[in-house]
């Protein structure tokens, strides 16, 4: 399915193509009232990096949490876990390496305030913070940094991923994304 349209009971199906996100092996199910449906296998050229085109859009339909001077906060649209956020800086670098200090500097800022953030809302019992570089390394978008930080909790592993390559989420990303936003502090 790419793009947008509708299904057979009339609603309105959006195409993940549109929306920011790490792809990886597992398929979602979501256990709220509707199905996002994801394709397979999708990856950026470097004229439509996904991390390049958000900021461009609304916070809501970017999914994105808060946004920074040289680095902004999104949802992944492929998240290992509910609150799963991605910190990104805006220039369209590779490898932590090519990054500027004020990027580093507020990639690091923007992730401890998520840390908080995260514990705050959904009361997660740590984390899993880190960033894949290169495609060898796991990284889904590779052309484009991006730090994972992704909340735990103490019994949030669960038969699906093993036996059916599928995760469940408990909640829908605009939710999630909402909660994340409304608790991220004033600047
Ligand atoms: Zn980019």
């Amino acid at each position: 399915m790419r793009g947008s349209g509708l299904d057979a009971e009339g609603l309105v199906v959006e195409g993940s193509s549109e929306f920011a996100g790490v792809p990886d092996a597992f398929q979602r199910l979501w256990t709220p009232h509707r199905m996002v449906y994801i394709q397979d296998g999708q990856q950026p050229h470097a004229d439509d990096c996904p991390f390049c085109i958000a900021p461009s859009m609304t916070d809501e339909k970017a999914l994105i949490v808060a946004r920074g001077e040289h680095a902004y906060v999104l949802l992944n649209l492929f998240p290992y876990n509910s609150g799963h956020v991605l910190v990104c800086p805006y220039r369209h670098v590779a490898t932590y390496d090519q990054a500027t200090p004020e990027e580093i500097a507020e990639i690091g800022e923007l992730t401890q305030i998520a840390m908080r953030v995260l514990t705050e809302v959904s009361h997660c019992d740590g984390f899993n913070i880190g960033m894949n570089q290169g495609r060898i390394a796991g990284a889904g978008i590779a052309e484009h940094l991006h730090q994972h930080i992704v909340p735990r909790w103490a019994l949030d592993s669960n038969f699906f991923p093993i036996i059916a390559g599928t995760k469940a989420i408990p909640q829908l990303l605009g939710d999630v994304r909402r909660n994340i936003a409304n608790g991220w502090p004033a600047r």
